[in-house]
Formats: C-alpha cells, structure tokens, sequence
C-alpha cells in the first residue's frame, strides 16, 4: 500500500485540503483506488460539538460520523464513502489508548505518547487504510494523509512523530510527502519571498520528515521567475519538486494545475507504482 501525506506549513488554510484532494484525484484517474484520512490534532472526539462559527460547518458521513469539512471534499472529489474512523483526532487517540490502559493491555508498563500513542496513530492509519470506499468492495491502493494543522505546532508533534516513524515502517517506495507552503507577494515591492518556506522545511525536516514535493500556494500569476530556482536551492530539493499552486477561480481546477507541472510523473517514480501495483484500465 502506498501512502501520501499531506503537511502544512507557515500558516493554516492556504489549501491542504484542496490539494489532498487533488493529488488523491489525479491518483485516481490513472487507475488506482485511493483513499484517505483526516487527521484533527485537536482533543475533541469529533467535530460534532464543535460550533461552526468556532471551525466551520460539521460534516455528516453515512455512517452518521460528523467530521471535518474537509471529508466532503474527499468523498465528492474521490467518489466514495468514508468512515468516521478516516477523521483521526488527538481525543479518538488518547481515549483508545486510555481505554486500553484500563483493560490493563499495556501489561504494567509506563503509558506515554512516544511509544504508545504514536504507536496507536500508525496502527489506525494502517487498519483505516485498508477498508474499501467504493462498490468494488476492495481494497484501496492508495492512502493519502491530511495532516490538519502546520508543522511545528505542539498539538501535532505527536501526530508528526508518528508519521516519521511511519515512513520506516511502510518503506521509503511506499511513504510520499507533500508539504504545502505559502509564498507572499509583499505589497510595497511587489516581490515574492520564500524566507517562510524555507524556515518551515527547516522545521519538517529538523523534525525527520523530508519533503519530496513542495507546494507553494501564491498569488494568481504563479511564482515568479527564479523563485522555483531559490526555493529549491535552500529547501534542498530539484527545481521539478517545487510546485507553484496559484489562485484559481474555482478549486477544481487545482488537480489540472498539479498535473500540468508533472505531479503524477513525480509520485508514479517516486512511489514506484509501476513496478509494485497493478492497475486497471485508467476512467
Ligand atoms: P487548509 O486545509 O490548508 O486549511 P483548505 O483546503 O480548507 O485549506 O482551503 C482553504 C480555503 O481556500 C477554502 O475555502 C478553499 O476553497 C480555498 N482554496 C484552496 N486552494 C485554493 C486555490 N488554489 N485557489 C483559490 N482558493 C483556494
């Protein structure tokens, strides 16, 4: 199983959740099955008792799970049917682990969040990977991770922890990042900077993730000429690894706009699809 995760950096709702989305789409119109997971580092259980003027409105799944908007956008872009178990939250966690440590499961050892709860995470992330999401009834080849959240926030060390160790646990062919950045285009000079991009690849990676795709949300005429070439001689990563998310009018044309820059050629080799998957014709 193949997996992609989907982090954030510098500030919140520059559009990981669009681009979770699409990359989850251009996967499945080359012929996978894809599914994917939501990951909430806030302590509610769910979003149900969540106010929408607080986190925007709930989500209703069919199993009644309410969650995150962001599960609607996968189940329209995707075409399928999630579970409340795809929305993981720091409260889900904790209170399994906490359930488990009653039943005396942990055998008389210290409970703390390096093993145990990092451990629960990629136990979850594995078992809901593995539930079907379309009619087919089978299993999905691919699962893509939304971290909710940016990097470097101290609700989702946990959760980034997890994911590091993660990536040995599924194998370097099997475990892609996507880190999503903003870069701003600063009034006065009219010039785009990629000061905090770098400083928020220098966290993920100080943490050990490695990011193998960068994208840049900017302003509706894309990155400027040379800022490809500097965010990835200071982010350490080939010019073709950088990708410019700019604007759109409408959020459906994100996935065209990942494709045009190579995204599925990038993830194809990356992930090594050909060689380890086999797929049914193409939609
Ligand atoms: P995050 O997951 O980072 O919080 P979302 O994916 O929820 O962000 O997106 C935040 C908002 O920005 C949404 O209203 C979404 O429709 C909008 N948005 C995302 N990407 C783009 C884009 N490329 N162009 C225009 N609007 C976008």
């Amino acid at each position: 199983k193949k997996y992609v995760l989907v982090s954030g950096g510098v500030i919140s709702g520059i559009g990981k959740g669009i681009i979770a989305s699409s990359t989850g789409l251009l996967l499945k119109t080359m012929g996978l099955k894809v599914t994917s997971i939501k990951i909430d580092p806030y302590l509610n259980i769910d979003a149900g008792t969540l106010s929408p003027l607080d986190h925007g409105e709930v989500f209703v799944l069919n199993d009644g799970g309410e969650v995150d908007l962001d599960l609607g956008n996968y189940e329209r872009y995707l075409d399928v049917t999630l579970t409340r178990a795809n929305n993981i939250t720091t409260g889900k966690i904790y209170r399994d682990v906490i359930e488990r440590e009653r039943k005396g499961d942990y055998l008389g050892k210290t409970v703390q969040v390096v093993p145990h709860i990092t451990d629960a995470i990629q136990d979850w992330v594995e078992r809901v990977a593995a539930i079907p999401v379309d009619d087919t009834g089978e299993e999905p080849d691919v699962c893509i991770i939304e971290l909710g959240g940016t990097v470097g926030d101290i609700e989702s060390a946990p959760f980034v922890e997890a994911m590091r160790q993660f990536q040995f646990r599924v194998g370097h062919e099997n475990f892609a990042l996507i880190h999503v950045s903003l870069v701003p285009t600063i009034g006065s000079v009219g010039e785009q900077k990629t000061k905090p991009t770098q400083a928020s690849i220098r966290d993920l990676r100080g943490l050990g993730l490695t990011p193998d795709l960068i994208a840049c949300r900017c302003e509706k005429t894309g990155l400027d000429e040379g800022i490809q070439a500097k965010i990835s001689m200071f982010c350490h990563v080939q010019p073709h690894q950088v990708l410019a998310v700019r604007d759109c009018s409408s959020v459906y044309h994100v996935p065209e706009l990942l494709r045009e820059q190579g995204m599925v050629d990038f993830l194809w080799k990356r992930l090594n699809i050909e060689q380890t998957i086999s797929i049914t014709p193409a939609l």
